[in-house]
């Protein structure tokens, strides 16, 4: 990593990278060793001052001059610190265990910097991202439309509902937003939502509730109503949104009938599918998202379950001009877009210099196909609705729904604050790390299934010892 040519500022010869590069790969390789064996700890959750202290970031930081061994030795110390997904036990969260395609795409984005604001930053970049991004709009059914890749689906939720607030209201861009501005969302909606609603300029409290069932659900028969009141105090919907599916529940809204009331009403649609949009991929579960073709705009994240790393997110809309009005501005530095062959991205992202997006995911598809992905997410589908089997045929344990994708929650009998303590137990004993999550006024322990090494029998060992934790008979 150190050596007289590797001066500031001097680009890498080429064997900088290739020493540097496969020592951080015999760290990893040992990392992933460590899942594929199920070597716990998942995670040891040291606190920051002590990983502070303990991988000494202060003194190399001062100190410059990494050898590639000192290089090898913090990574392997790095990698011990930190969250090993690859872990049959990790079912806490929706981050994919990336495929190795993914992550040598990073690696060529973090050595070519192509940034491709516009279009001669990075060609290449933007062809990549071209395609990924029509790939998806053919499994959405919107050929004509356009969309674009973002860091996340929580700026690719806030780029979605601007191009909805520019429908409605398209002065507010040079004028500033009218006061009489709501977005009809499900309580259960991601909290990126509501943060985009402020962000935006409404106000945090123009997100107005849908009306949703006891599981969150939202129930079409009652959108007129909720509809007729925004209208009678004379407000005006910016877009109602749907989940595809609720981070929480991992529920499906009924996309069809709320489609179909929205486009009755001339009303835009956003279905945020963060999570569950990966299910058009598959022909067996796109009816998940049955009427997704109505709606205005989707979010779709890869780095969920089309296994790249974090992160490749879509913001897609049907209309092809949608994403360009909602950003009215052109800086004069940069050269005019609107050439089909040569085009620049930034007038439909938040982002100016953007990393590599679309090799990311087109790598992982070029590697594995489509029709493996397919199989991927039905896989985790499947075992969902298998784990859901096996824990509602347990006593003592109480599902509150049955699944429709690869997130279940499930309470084991007993306080809220109990589900607290078994997670936080399992988390300290490092074989098994879940999620927990309220819902209405209860709180359940929650997992995600991401990763194929989850299998049967880890969750009958995640089970029993759950039950060995909440037993009061317990010894230790
Ligand atoms: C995960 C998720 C998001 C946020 O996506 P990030 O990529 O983490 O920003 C938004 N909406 C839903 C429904 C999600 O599940």
């Amino acid at each position: 990593m150190t050596d007289g040519d590797h001066a500031p500022g001097r680009p890498a010869a080429p064997d900088d990278l290739g020493r540097t590069a496969a020592r951080a790969i015999a760290s990893l390789e040992s990392y992933l060793e460590r899942g594929r064996a199920a070597r716990g700890p998942i995670v040891r959750l040291a606190p920051r001052s002590q990983l502070l202290e303990g991988l000494d970031f202060g003194r190399w930081i001062q100190r410059g001059g990494m050898t590639d061994a000192e290089l090898g030795h913090f990574l392997d110390r790095y990698l011990d610190a930190g969250t090993l997904l690859q872990h049959p036990g990790f079912m806490a969260h929706q981050v994919s265990v990336p495929h190795p395609a993914s992550a040598v795409a990073d690696l060529v984005n973090g050595m070519t910097n192509n940034g491709m604001a516009i279009y001669e930053m990075g060609p290449a970049a933007v062809a990549a991202e071209t395609a990924v991004v029509r790939w998806m709009l053919a499994r959405v059914g919107w050929q004509a439309g356009d969309g674009t890749l973002t860091h996340g689906g929580s700026l690719a939720n806030l780029t979605a509902l601007l191009a909805a607030r520019a429908r409605v209201a398209p002065d507010a861009w040079n004028d500033g937003v009218p006061q009489d501005l709501v977005v009809l969302a499900p309580p259960s909606c991601h909290y990126s939502v509501g943060r985009s609603v402020a962000i935006l300029g409404l106000g945090a409290r123009a997100h107005v509730p849908l009306p949703v069932d006891a599981r969150g659900v939202v129930i079409p028969s009652q959108l007129p109503d909720t509809l007729r009141r925004v209208r009678d105090s004379g407000r005006r919907v910016v877009a109602v949104v749907a989940n595809a599916c609720a981070t929480t529940t991992g529920l499906y809204d009924p996309i069809e009938d709320i489609a179909a009331f929205c486009r009755d009403q001339d009303l835009w649609l956003h279905v945020d599918g963060a999570h569950g949009a990966s299910a058009l991929v598959s022909p067996r579960l796109r009816s998940r998202l049955a009427g997704i073709e109505h709606a205005d705009s989707l979010v779709w994240d890869a780095h969920k379950m089309l296994r790249t790393s974090v992160l490749c997110a879509a913001v897609l809309v049907r209309e092809p001009s949608a994403l360009q009005r909602a950003f009215q501005q052109d800086p004069t530095y940069f050269r005019p877009t609107g050439d089909a062959e040569f085009p620049n991205l930034y007038d439909r992202t938040v982002e100016c210099t953007k990393n590599g997006l679309g090799l990311k995911l087109f790598l992982v598809l070029a590697a594995s196909g489509e029709a493996a992905l397919a199989h991927h997410v039905e896989m985790l589908y499947a075992r969902c609705e298998r784990f859901h089997a096996i824990v509602a045929a347990r006593p003592r344990f109480e599902c509150p729904y049955t699944p429709q994708s690869n997130i279940l929650c499930f309470r084991y009998a007993g306080s809220d604050v109990l589900q607290e303590e078994i997670r936080q137990r399992l988390l300290a004993e490092g074989d098994f790390y879940l999620s927990s999550s309220q819902i209405g006024s209860r709180r359940f322990l929650r997992v995600v299934l991401m990763n194929e090494a989850t299998d049967e029998a880890a969750w009958l060992r995640l089970l029993d010892r759950i039950e060995a934790l909440a037993s009061p008979a317990r010894t230790d």
